[in-house]
């Protein structure tokens, strides 16, 4: 396994594999990597002959006041867990290397971004939207992997290669969760033991919310104030939101039908958690 910060020696390798007729698997990541993660990668080894996996902190997808500084790295660590999961190659770059001296481009989308994580984080999305974009131009794989877990990423991933015509398929793979049902995230290391015990409730609150809709509920509404009354009763939950959109357009919807995303974001702590559920 290779580990290069180095477009120019990225692009080159997997150009050469594409020439062979190689098929290339691209998992995006920031790294402090996770089983979460390592689901991403192993799909990719099992449907690919090759397999990339990016790290980069990517300071465009951060606002003014969040966690780029602290967010977890390391590498070494993440590099063991990309070859015991049998990646061939791990794509590090500096941010000189991504964003040069008079970096002024950006990809950006109307609607999808707008609502859930994108009203209180507003300018993540767009840095999501190029980061990724870079990526499928410096790694032209024939498919890229992305979980679940961030849903509104999904849909604005999917949506942003079908109108501006990459040539990638978009796989999404199910969210990894801890025993009790917590979602995995690098995130996670932030919580206090009291945070990390009361979290369990958002995974609680969907599944009640799931179990009202298999018993027939279709009012939206009912299903979001079911979430929150539930969510609620842990003391240390902060609701950022609670919301049920369609999953095409990320815009509300007042009955479950179609394809519908139940999605949450709750601080606990300096911790902002996300968790959701697919209808598809
Ligand atoms: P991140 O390093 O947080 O940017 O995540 C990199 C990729 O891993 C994204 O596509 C995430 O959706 C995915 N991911 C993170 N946590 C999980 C999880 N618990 N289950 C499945 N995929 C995940």
């Amino acid at each position: 396994m290779t580990i290069s910060g180095s477009i120019e020696e990225t692009r080159k390798q997997v150009k050469e594999w594409k020439a062979q007729g190689l098929r290339v698997g691209l998992v995006p990541t920031m790294g402090y990597l996770h089983e979460g993660h390592q689901s991403l990668i192993n799909r990719a080894r099992k449907e690919n002959d090759k397999v990339v996996v990016s790290i980069f902190v990517n300071p465009m997808q951060f606002g003014p006041n969040e966690d780029l500084e602290s967010y977890p790295r390391d590498l070494d660590r993440d590099a063991k867990i990309c070859e015991q999961e049998g990646a061939d190659w791990i794509f590090h770059p500096e941010v000189e290397e991504m964003y040069g001296p008079d970096f002024s481009g950006y990809v950006d989308m109307n609607t999808l971004p707008e609502k859930l994580c994108g009203a209180s984080r507003p300018v993540h999305f767009r840095g999501v939207q190029t980061v990724v974009s870079k990526l499928f131009h410096i790694i032209p794989a024939d498919r890229a992997y992305f979980g679940q877990k961030d849903a509104q990423q999904l849909a604005i991933i999917r949506r942003m290669v079908l109108d501006l015509n990459f040539d990638i398929e978009i796989i999404g793979c199910p969210i990894i969760r801890e025993e009790d049902g917590l979602a995995k995230s690098s995130r996670n290391i932030y919580l206090t033991d009291e945070e990390r015990k009361q979290a369990v409730i958002l995974n609680q609150s969907l599944e009640e919310a799931m179990k009202a809709i298999d018993a027939g509920e279709k009012d939206a509404a009912k299903i979001k104030n079911m979430i929150v009354k539930k969510i609620n009763t842990a003391p240390l939950a902060k609701i950022d939101y609670v919301e049920v959109v369609s999953f095409n357009n990320i815009q509300p919807i007042e009955k479950i039908e179609g394809e519908v995303l139940i999605a949450l974001a709750v601080y606990f702590g300096s911790a902002r958690l996300l968790d959701n559920r697919i209808i598809l």
